[in-house]
């Protein structure tokens, strides 16, 4: 009999009741067993939700207060020595300190690092592995959790990080030794974990172990084996969890592994069901990710049956577990608070219960015969039918402009070219001075939104006060002496979303809420159809900007990836070609902005960088075509119209090659953290352009003074020529406070005349002492 199976459950709760608890706690207003309730009800829902739907193996412990991650560092005693030597906290708040550090007027300890959990918008807590650290179960959350649910009656599946997989996201906090060198210190407190939960009755435990899908040395497969050779055998039957990609050359080490279940992710890796039915041991099962736990559209019933049965037949039915692709912590809870979506496209979603539902369904067709759950196929069937046929996801007319795309839409004069004419157009001094786009979204300018939002505030009322936050903005500028100003983003209230409204092909949900990190959720739009851009975007606002000064004003642009990989895209065309539509789009909102008499458009592009496959054999090919569409996005203007793109992360050495290849004519990065160490990978490319590095980290609110910047700008001098350097902070101003930014901005610009004055007066002195070139 197949099993029809869960890995993991979106945790923040329908309606987003985790944030609130959390939120609560945080801020003094309720107390640790209150937290503890909220965090219980949420867990319980869960688990009834999914025995309702007809789910047998239901995971626990893939509820976190904060982070999965940060929880397997807790149960393994992996706790820095930073807040482990804080024996006033008790243990919440000390995990609390962990993810968000601490500080208490006199202190502060930072907190851990977070990066992006593999490709996806979710942020997981990097654990610091010491020598020093004793590691041993230092947390009972598994046990408790399945004791909790077995209380309820319901015999849940345990979920674990996997030592391998949780080995490799950690770093090694004192030596540069591979944190693969703890896998000794870790397997025997997994060992004793599952050996306690078998004895609380849990029959399966599941170990994810999505780092399976990455490329591998021989080490470290050979540390797979040997790592569940133990844990194979220590008590329930493992289900070993692979997803977010094929396995590739590691399917063969992932077979071999003692353990009772495989977990393969068919949706990412739909060619990988034939040879592993070719070589599976006859002691192994397989759960089968068929519906796609990383997107919002309704599954092909059909075809992942056809899969399923395909396992069935080679396997017998009693060794395929039923599954989605992988947790469903990236998709929103339920459908069914979405009463206000469009019914077309209600019908053709599935957020995590539909999924679940799907799930049921393949596994009764699979159990008992198609012809058991006939009106559900059907009804799959006719909604799949309906989305390929309906006008929203083909406008033939995008399709003539795709067509119609040739070679010399993606190009404009050599840079060396559009340089003079720039300089000419635009008659800017050495080190330009310029900021990176919005300005403080003060708590009056979100309150003024949410009331016009909510109809108590007019169009007109609202357009008005936007116009005298711009002024004010302007004045500012003007003030501070910025060369080239911006409007300030006032009317914004999220980069993607406020063009996604404007284009044709967007839809946005009022509650489909996915965790980004901790209490932070997102609400990604959803791309369902054909994208093209109906009526000019921003071109009111920047002009009206632009009437106030003399000075050039820089139109603002959300680039096509960056759209792309913050939204759910359909699934119904390649990715590339939806990347294709955003970049025609955002191309005719340049060239209106240089209609109306705008000379410098930036387009964003901070999350180029995270669409890298997880593989490296992927990356010529998707930085091809992401490549392509910021070029197509961008080349549409004169060759005097300068071109700006920021990117807001310090290491893209990965990425270095493609900057060439990228050609804007001013590049702004992140780089005051960092102390600008990624001006090497500046220098070892020969970059050509001009280069904006960061000098003022828009993350902290310390205000930094002209002496520090201008010795950032020195350390960029080593490396850049002053023709090529602009000066600007990290990124956007939003969440900082006017009385920041404004001392800020005025150090910035003092700093830069401070050093334009040394080059300007001192040609004869620089080319003397040419910039030495580093690496
Ligand atoms: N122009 C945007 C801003 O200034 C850029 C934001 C970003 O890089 N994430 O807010
Ligand atoms: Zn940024």
């Amino acid at each position: 009999m197949s099993i029809a199976s869960n890995l993991g459950f979106p945790r923040i709760g329908p309606d987003r009741e985790l944030k609130r608890a959390l939120e609560e706690y945080w801020a003094g207003r309720s107390s640790a067993a209150e937290l503890a309730s909220a965090a219980a009800d949420i867990r319980r829902a869960n688990w009834h939700r999914q025995a309702g739907l007809g789910i047998e193996h239901i995971p626990s412990n893939d509820f976190s207060l904060y982070d999965h991650v940060l929880d397997t560092a807790v149960m393994l005693g992996a706790v820095p020595q930073r807040f482990a030597q804080r024996t006033t906290l008790d243990d919440v708040q000390r995990y609390f300190a962990m993810a968000r550090g601490l500080s208490d007027g006199r202190t502060t300890v930072p907190a851990m690092e977070m990066t992006k959990w593999f490709d996806t918008n979710y942020h997981y807590i990097v654990p610091e592995l010491d020598a020093a650290q004793e590691l041993h179960p230092a947390s009972t959350k598994p046990i408790d959790e399945f004791e909790e649910a077995k209380a309820l009656g319901i015999t849940t599946r345990p979920v674990l990080l996997g030592p391998l997989s949780f080995l490799r996201l950690a770093k090694n906090h004192r030596t540069a030794q591979p944190t693969l060198a703890f896998l000794d210190a870790v397997l025997p407190v997994y060992e004793q974990l599952l050996a306690r939960l078998h004895a609380a009755g849990a029959a399966w435990v599941q170990l994810d172990e999505p780092c399976l899908v990455l490329d591998l040395t021989s080490e470290q497969r050979r540390a797979y084996q040997s790592a569940y050779e133990r844990l194979g055998t220590a008590g329930p039957r493992v289900l070993v969890a692979t997803y977010f990609g094929d396995l590739g050359k590691n399917l063969a080490t992932a077979l071999s592994l003692p353990v009772a279940a495989l977990h393969l992710d068919l949706v990412r890796g739909p060619g990988q069901l034939a040879p592993a039915l070719h070589r599976i041991p006859d002691s192994m099962s397989l759960s089968l990710g068929v519906i796609d736990g990383r997107n919002v559209w309704r599954a092909d019933l059909d075809a992942a049956l056809a899969r399923l049965a395909q396992a069935a037949r080679a396997l017998g039915g009693e060794r395929v577990l039923v599954a989605p692709s992988c947790s469903l912590l990236h998709v929103p809870v339920d459908l069914a608070s979405e009463p206000a979506l469009d019914d077309e496209l209600h019908g053709w979603l599935a957020f995590a219960t539909q999924k679940l539902e799907e799930v049921a369904t393949l596994t009764t067709a699979l159990r008992d015969g198609p012809s058991t759950v006939r009106a559900q196929f059907d009804e799959a069937r006719r909604a799949r039918e309906r989305r390929r046929t309906s006008p929203r996801t083909h406008d033939h007319a995008v399709r003539e402009r795709e067509r119609a795309i040739t070679e010399d839409m993606l190009q404009r004069a050599p840079y060396g070219e559009r340089r003079e004419l720039q300089a000419e157009a635009l008659a800017l001094p050495l080190l330009p001075t310029t900021t990176i786009g919005s300005f403080p979204q003060t708590a009056e300018l979100r309150r003024v939104r949410a009331a016009f939002r909510a109809g108590h505030v007019t169009r007109n009322e609202y357009d008005t006060f936007l116009r005298s936050r711009i002024q004010q903005a302007i004045r500012f500028q003007e003030d501070a002496g910025l060369d080239v100003l911006v409007h300030g983003e006032f009317e914004r209230n999220d980069m993607v979303e406020y063009f996604g409204e404007q284009l044709t092909g967007f839809a946005f949900t009022q509650h489909g809420w996915v965790q980004s990190y901790g209490s932070r959720c997102v609400k990604p739009p959803i791309i369902s159809g054909d994208v093209s851009r109906p009526h000019p975007m921003t071109v009111a606002w920047a002009t009206f900007a632009q009437s106030l000064t003399s000075k050039p004003v820089k139109g603002m642009l959300t680039g096509p990836v960056t759209m792309l990989q913050w939204s759910f895209v359909r699934d119904d065309l390649p990715r590339e070609e939806v990347c294709r539509q955003l970049a025609l789009a955002i191309r005719d909102e340049t060239v209106d902005l240089e209609a109306a008499g705008i000379r410098v458009i930036q387009i964003d592009e901070p999350a180029l960088r995270e669409g890298l496959p997880l593989r490296a054999q992927g990356w010529r090919n998707y930085l091809r075509w992401a490549v392509n569409a910021f070029r197509l996005a961008s080349s549409g203007v004169a060759d005097r119209t300068q071109m700006h793109t920021h990117m807001c992360y310090s290491a893209f050495d990965d990425i270095a090659d493609m900057l060439a290849y990228l050609d804007a004519d001013v590049l702004s990065i992140e780089s005051a953290r960092s102390g600008m160490e990624l001006l090497e990978t500046f220098a070892r490319v020969d970059y050509q352009n001009a280069v904006g590095p960061g000098v003022y980290d828009v993350h902290s609110p310390a205000v930094p003074s002209a002496q520090a910047i201008e010795a950032l700008l020195g350390r960029a001098l080593e490396v850049l020529t002053p023709e090529q350097l602009w000066v600007n902070p990290d990124c956007g101003l939003k969440t900082r406070r006017w009385e920041e930014v404004q001392p800020a901005i005025r150090a910035m610009v003092t700093a830069a005349r401070t050093v334009r004055a040394q080059h300007e007066h001192g040609t004869v002195a620089r080319a003397a002492a040419a910039p030495t070139r580093v690496g």
